[in-house]
């Protein structure tokens, strides 16, 4: 049976294809993270039925509640992306959920992630992201980037940890093209930090349901978007 959400992904993939072929990118290499906060297990299922295999959360507490009603029964359930602020007394809740965490935000952060992982999945590297600061915004966390610049060294000695790339998350701007600045300073972060240490991975989380097509021309890998898929939330 066709799918409300079906239509809407259709129409979200042509929009990152759109985007992609502007600069000359492959559009297959845009993960698309559904980010689901408050909207109810039921329908981030009918999300993972139309096709949809990365979800996000931006709380520990809240994706408890969902994770295992969203999965039930899927042969190939979603994989999960934590994508707001992590306190270290729910590291252990986190890694035990989430598949990936993008929002390693200070190094002691990164220590316990990498404790708590080697305790839970031994012999395997756990996926995180290094959140970014790029706008000096007060209100948001992340690395300062140029704090970044010395302190990446030591998370990427962790050896229970595989840093997959960077993530930020960008001020309120009153249209998608003022976005940009902040996509592009991600971006030469990253180069400036992968000339340095190739250990550090090439993924660039960034871009959500306003301003998602300017962060793919700017070489986002890994979209966050919540409201055009599910919908205003309330
Ligand atoms: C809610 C949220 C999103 C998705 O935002 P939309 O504007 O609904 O697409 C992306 N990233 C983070 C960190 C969020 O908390």
């Amino acid at each position: 049976m066709p799918h409300e959400l079906d239509a809407v992904r259709a129409r979200i993939l042509e929009a990152v294809a759109a985007a992609a072929r502007r600069v000359g990118r492959d559009p297959t290499e845009i993960e698309i993270v559904a980010v689901a906060k408050t909207v109810p297990a039921e329908r981030v299922r009918g999300a993972v039925e139309a096709g949809f295999t990365t979800i996000g959360e931006n709380r520990v507490q809240e994706a408890e509640s969902k994770v295992e009603a969203v999965n039930a029964g899927f042969e190939r359930p979603p994989r999960w992306h934590l994508v707001g602020p992590l306190q270290s007394n729910k590291v252990r809740r986190a890694v035990a959920l989430f598949d990936v965490i993008e929002t390693i935000d200070s190094i002691a952060l990164a220590h316990r992630v990498d404790r708590v992982a080697a305790e839970l999945l031994p012999g395997r590297r756990y996926p995180v992201l290094l959140q970014a600061n790029v706008d000096d915004d007060p209100s948001k966390a992340g690395f300062e980037p140029a704090a970044l610049e010395h302190e990446l060294e030591p998370i990427l000695e962790l050896s229970n940890l595989r840093v997959e790339g960077l993530m930020t998350v960008g001020r309120l701007v009153p249209d998608a093209e003022a976005a940009r600045p902040t996509f592009l300073a991600l971006r030469r972060l990253s180069e400036r930090l992968r000339a340095r240490d190739h250990r550090l991975g090439p993924a660039l989380s960034m871009g959500m349901t306003d301003d998602f097509e300017v962060a793919i021309e700017e070489g986002a890998t890994i979209l966050r978007i919540g409201r055009a898929i599910f919908g205003h939330r309330h």
